[in-house]
């Protein structure tokens, strides 16, 4: 019994030492939300949002001195010796290249660059331009070598992360989140959301609708929820829509016929990969998506159906 008794006021005085958190700060280009409940909130809040800006500065290609900046730098010249797991996640992406026929494919920068889409000097290029660089793109020119050395072939080649970078993140948070015993949380890196050990709905934005419009919501529980759609970033020239997704093959902003696309998975990275995927292929691709990757799809087509994919 006085076991018993000292178990129960144990507990009771562990789980009242459960503090809340919260809080929203622009990174990754975009805002980025962490609400979460555990022992010491406060602390674990910061070190959520310290690690969001060390990642950041190793895998963005705009922080000069990133792993990835300095394979882009160095391209055709010579391999760069990376982390284990930066190197792990050019793995995981060329693999999941060769999967969906390079409808994701991280070696995109060169046209990212060319089209300058949400930047300052966005515009459509030349149609030699594009044709110019169209042979600098392709996942297996990256070439991964001993010693987590990553080397790409062609002088003018470069990888951008944009893609799966949240994802990414989301997965080291959810890490960071096991070690330090967190109750519960919710991460929104920019709409990419994760439910930490918690059930909850989340909504699915409208394309092109004010932000905060859902068409639909799911309910999750240790899940991501990730939406790629033309809607988050482009701009209009002649009635024409450009966006910030490309086809590689083509060299212009993929033209399939969806106006979104979301991916409902316990892997965050998996569904950052597979959102940009299958945006780019295309709804008569999707159920096929679900089912090789075991994740469940959402995706708007163009005449404004709801579609829905279940590979779970
Ligand atoms: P968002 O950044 O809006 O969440 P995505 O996850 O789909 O959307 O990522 C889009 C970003 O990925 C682009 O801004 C660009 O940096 C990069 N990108 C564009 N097209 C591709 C592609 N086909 N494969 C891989 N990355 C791409
Ligand atoms: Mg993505």
């Amino acid at each position: 019994m006085k076991k018993y008794i000292f178990i129960v006021l144990l507990t009771v005085l562990l789980t009242s030492c459960v503090s809340k958190a919260e809080d929203s700060r622009f990174k990754l280009m975009t805002v980025c939300t962490i609400k979460l409940e555990a022992k010491d909130a406060d602390n674990v809040l910061e070190k959520a949002f310290d690690l969001i800006s060390q990642i950041e500065r190793e895998i963005s290609v705009n922080v000069e001195s990133s792993y990835i900046s300095r394979i882009n730098q160095n391209a055709g010249k010579s391999g760069v010796k990376v982390s284990d797991d930066v190197y792990n996640l050019i793995r995981f992406s060329k693999e999941v290249s060769e999967k969906v026929d390079n409808a994701f494919d991280i070696s995109v920068y060169p046209l990212v660059k060319l089209w300058g889409i949400g930047t300052e000097d966005e515009r459509i290029p030349e149609a030699v331009e594009i044709s110019k660089i169209l042979p600098l793109i392709g996942s297996a020119d990256i070439i991964l070598g001993e010693d987590n050395t990553v080397f790409l072939k062609k002088e003018g080649m470069g990888i951008d992360l944009g893609a799966i970078g949240k994802g990414y993140i989301t997965q080291k948070l959810v890490e960071l989140f096991k070690a330090e015993n967190v109750k519960n949380a919710i991460i929104d890196l920019g709409g990419n959301i994760y439910l930490y050990n918690r059930e909850g709905n989340v909504g699915i934005q409208t394309p092109f609708a004010d932000r905060g419009q859902y068409y639909t919501v799911v309910k999750v529980n240790n899940k991501a929820v990730v939406t790629s759609g033309p809607y988050e970033r482009y701009f209009v020239s002649d009635g024409v829509l450009y966006h910030h997704i490309f086809d590689i093959k083509t060299g212009y902003p993929s033209n399939s016929n969806l106006l979104s696309c979301t991916i409902v998975s316990e892997d965050a990275l998996l569904c950052d990969a597979l959102s940009t995927a299958g945006f780019v292929l295309g709804e008569e691709r999707l159920e096929e998506i679900a089912k090789i990757f075991k994740v469940d799809i959402k995706a708007v087509n163009d005449e404004g159906e709801y579609l829905n994919f279940y590979g779970t």
